[in-house]
């Protein structure tokens, strides 16, 4: 079996899709994560909190003030 060669899939910031569809706050609503494309961050939909992501990886640390 052949396939086109296809350039893989990307999620929102260049993330892994597979990481991506799991991908979610550390917080404990565990809120979805907006991803926010010039900033190269997320933030979270219910806690507000936001994370970088570098090279692909997002940086998932609860910032505990
Ligand atoms: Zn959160």
């Amino acid at each position: 079996m052949t396939q086109p060669a296809e350039p893989a899939p990307r999620g929102p910031l260049g993330l892994d899709p597979r990481l991506w569809e799991i991908l979610v706050c550390p917080c404990p609503a565990h809120g979805d994560l907006l991803p926010d494309e010039a900033n190269s961050t997320l933030t979270c939909t219910v806690c507000g909190s936001v994370f970088g992501v570098e090279d692909g990886i997002p940086v998932m640390l609860l910032a505990d003030a």
